[in-house]
């Protein structure tokens, strides 16, 4: 009988084992923490070994096309609105226009589905391309996007595909065999994907503390206090925005993140993609004349084809080229260090669920909601205070 992988660590649920295989006998189910991991069934599986020759977190993935150095550029988006809904700088922004407009093509990326889950998607348009814009901190579900791509690549469409590097080194795995002359590919920086289940069960949380429905949310909301903030926001139906810190402070503590991220193969300058999107932390030191709070996206170059990408948007962003050395962060250098607690969080959360998980590990409790208030309040008169002297 076929194993996937030994241990939880080895698998990133990019699903290219279930799209590869012929008998589809690979589903993807929620263990109990959320995260999904491919399940065979036996009755259908033929032992044909494909799944498992696939796996490019368990056997590499290709670098054949990388460039010997990234070359590394500050961006920002010349229209102000694409920047201001997008999470940094709005390079991806840049490229859904321009694989719609020059290229008659598709985008794949991550969206919502049902209360607000990640979910990978296709749009056909910039309109359909909007819910993609934004980091939504979680796992997406990739359903069965990496079989979509294959049929849009066979049927001779240009596609760009985003997502995290180990989805992208899942998809580059997966179309091993077929012509990818069409396909442009976006990575990220990633520090980690926490579980959808958390995700779920905060924003019912929030929903019943509202007693009213979520209608929209943003996983870092840059509207009141800019972009170096990071304070998440849900909308209810009644018309309430509440601003938080719960989610944002789990997320980085690193301690609801999907086993395989302490595994992670990506945390390096070796990208599987042709463009590595990311915030450039540190812009003000390093560009300080780019730097308004209004965010700043970090690019690498990685591909030829990635450059060809950055030229054809080059009218649409400012940029300046930079070095290694001003762009480093914890996530180009190693996997993300789990919290020392994560094991007893799993063990409070399956026995006494969210509220109290997020109360013992997290902010959700008297001492945290003040402090929170406090800064919320601090950088409120900080951000009034470099208006007022024209810092912004
Ligand atoms: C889980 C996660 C962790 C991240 N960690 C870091 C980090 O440590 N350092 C850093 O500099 N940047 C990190 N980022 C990337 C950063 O937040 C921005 O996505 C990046 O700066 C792009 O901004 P933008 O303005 O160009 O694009 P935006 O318009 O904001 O586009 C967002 C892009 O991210 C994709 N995306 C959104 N959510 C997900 C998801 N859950 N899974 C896969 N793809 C997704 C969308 O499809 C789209 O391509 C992370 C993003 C995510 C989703």
């Amino acid at each position: 009988m076929i194993k996937l992988y030994n241990q939880k660590k080895d698998c990133c649920s990019c699903t290219a084992c279930m799209a590869v295989c012929p008998k589809k006998a690979i589903t993807m189910k929620p263990d109990d923490k959320g995260f999904s991991y491919p399940e065979i069934n036996d009755k259908l599986c033929i032992e044909c070994g494909l799944c498992t020759k696939i796996c490019a977190f368990q056997n590499g993935y290709s670098t054949e096309e990388n460039l010997p150095e990234p070359h590394i550029y500050a961006v920002r988006h010349l229209d102000e609105k694409e920047r201001a809904t997008s999470r940094s700088g709005g390079m991806f922004a840049a490229l859904c226009k321009w694989i719609f407009t020059e290229k008659n093509g598709i985008v794949y990326g991550v969206g919502y589905g049902e209360h607000f889950r990640a979910v990978h998607k296709r749009a056909e348009n910039m309109r359909e391309a909007f819910e993609f814009k934004g980091s939504k901190y979680v796992q997406s579900d990739m359903g069965n996007v990496f079989s979509q791509v294959r049929e849009d690549l066979k049927a001779g469409k240009n596609v760009l595909f985003s997502g995290t590097p180990c989805q992208t080194a899942g998809l580059k795995g997966f179309l091993k065999n077929v012509n990818t002359d069409n396909l442009y590919i976006c990575d990220i920086i990633c520090h980690g994907v926490p579980s959808p289940m958390v995700w779920d069960d905060y924003l019912t949380y929030l929903e019943n503390k509202n007693n009213s429905k979520a209608v929209n949310v943003n996983f870092r909301d840059k509207e009141k206090l800019g972009w170096t903030v990071h304070f998440e926001s849900v909308t209810f139906e009644s018309g309430i925005k509440e601003f938080g810190e719960i989610y944002t402070h789990l997320f980085h503590n690193c301690i609801m993140f999907r086993p395989s991220c302490e595994n992670c193969k990506y945390t390096n300058f070796i990208r599987p993609s042709d463009i590595t999107l990311a915030d450039f932390w540190g812009i003000g030191k390093a560009v300080p004349e780019m730097h308004d709070n209004k965010g700043v996206s970090l690019i690498l170059v990685n591909t030829k084809k990635g450059e060809d990408m950055f030229a054809a948007v080059s009218n649409d962003i400012a940029y300046k080229e930079t070095v290694k050395e001003k762009c480093m962060q914890p996530n180009l250098q190693h996997p993300s260090v789990f919290s020392a607690e994560t094991d007893s969080f799993w063990n409070d959360y399956k026995a006494n669920g969210f509220n109290y998980a997020a109360k013992k590990y997290g902010i959700l409790n008297l001492k945290g909601q003040l402090k929170f208030k406090l800064k919320m309040r601090l950088k409120f008169k900080i951000k009034v205070r470099e208006r007022i002297a024209g810092n912004e």
